[in-house]
């Protein structure tokens, strides 16, 4: 007997465990499909000790406190330090773009007044963007959007930013100041043993039982919870593709490994302009391993396999409109709560899914106390 069932061994199904064990007392059993936790954050040690994100890299960074002080009971942390570059002509500039990027691109000397200045020129003005395109043309121009922009945009997602929202190019700031940092976060750092032992330590608990390799399809008319089942896989996977599958883009990731101790300048660049892959990723320049050797990662997209972004179209956000409604059926009626990236068809940030473990933790106690 079990009082929770718990599909998917990632962040959010390892926070709602864990919460369940400590506050409630309760006990979980967690399946999971691979053959380990973490999920797309599983990272594991290569033959020369060295730390590798497997499904590429994960800056862990949040300006949420409750998240770091919760993690904080698992992991201890070391500094992010995530500085991405750019090639453009085979130049690395600064990315996102900074005073740095347009000093070197315009060949001038810029102060954050003049900067705006001059992207004030350059910029094209539409008053409320409606696509990636014409997002990233109001804030920087065409010149900057073609070099740093149009290209990876259109290797990452085999679509045009016109027909992208404009929160996919969005995501990346625009910045006026020297900050060489990827994200804007108060608190970027990465757990010191890597992601792996910290969620590890997370489900460390008697009450909690973890199964890898484990099909939810085989269990699910076996296993009947006590108190509710939380459903971390694909949406539409739960109803048997009754409204036809969600479409997702999917990496393939190459490795090399270099008998040096560093081979990039930084953690990633990026490649909009030459290459099939849209960056390389040396790990080691977050972890701070020392090793004569490294690693580096190069990431292809493809339009199947393993689901890594969904597709921020109309068509998509519509199908998956249509499966929320028979999950929230299935909340009311069966105690099946969905969250997190597969569950909810939603790209979303290490931090977001920890706290997105939270805030379905405590739907699940307070639709249990009132029953
Ligand atoms: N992007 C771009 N040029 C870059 C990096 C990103 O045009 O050098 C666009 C691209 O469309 C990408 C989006 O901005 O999908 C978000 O980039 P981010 O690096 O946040 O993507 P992630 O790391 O989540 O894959």
């Amino acid at each position: 007997m079990t009082d929770l069932l718990i599909v998917g061994g990632g962040p959010v199904g390892c926070v709602v465990a864990e919460l369940a064990a400590r506050l409630k007392n309760w006990k979980s059993i967690v399946v999971e499909k691979r053959n380990h936790i973490a999920g797309n954050c599983f990272d594991s040690h290569d033959k020369n000790e060295q730390l590798i994100h497997k499904y590429g890299p994960h800056y862990f960074r949040t300006n949420n406190e409750k998240i770091i002080n919760y993690l904080s009971k698992f992991t201890e942390w070391i500094e992010g330090n995530y500085v991405v570059k750019t090639s453009y002509e085979n130049q690395l500039y600064s990315f996102p773009i900074n005073l740095n990027t347009l000093e070197k691109f315009y060949n001038q000397k810029l102060s954050a007044t003049s900067a705006k200045d001059l992207l004030k020129i350059k910029s094209i003005e539409i008053s409320n963007p409606k696509n990636s395109e014409e997002f990233v043309l109001s804030r920087v121009g065409k010149e900057l959007y073609e070099a740093f922009y149009l290209g990876y945009t259109l290797k990452q997602w085999d679509k045009h930013p016109k027909e992208l929202a404009p929160s996919v190019c969005g995501r990346i700031p625009i910045r006026f100041n020297r900050d060489e940092t990827y994200v804007d976060a108060k608190f970027q750092v990465m757990p010191k043993k890597g992601y792996t032992a910290m969620f590890q330590k997370m489900i460390a608990n008697p009450l909690i039982k973890f199964c890898p390799q484990t099909d939810y399809n085989c269990i699910r008319n076996e296993i009947k919870p006590r108190v509710a089942t939380l459903y971390t896989g694909p949406i539409d996977a739960y109803f048997e593709f009754v409204f036809g599958r969600l479409p997702w883009r999917s990496l393939d990731f190459k490795w090399k490994t270099f008998k040096k101790e560093l081979v990039q300048s930084c953690v990633q660049i990026n490649y909009p302009n030459e290459y099939s892959y849209t960056r390389s990723v040396e790990i080691k320049h977050v972890t701070k391993q020392k090793c004569p050797f490294s690693n580096i990662s190069y990431e292809y997209p493809k339009p199947s396999g393993p689901p890594y972004y969904p597709i921020p179209s109309t068509q998509s956000q519509l199908t998956y409109e249509k499966y929320k409604e028979l999950a929230e059926r299935e909340r009311i009626k069966k105690n099946v709560f969905f969250a997190g990236r597969l569950a909810e068809y939603t790209y979303i940030n290490t931090d977001q899914a920890i706290n997105r473990g939270m805030e379905v933790f405590t739907e699940i106690a307070e639709k249990s106390e009132n029953s």
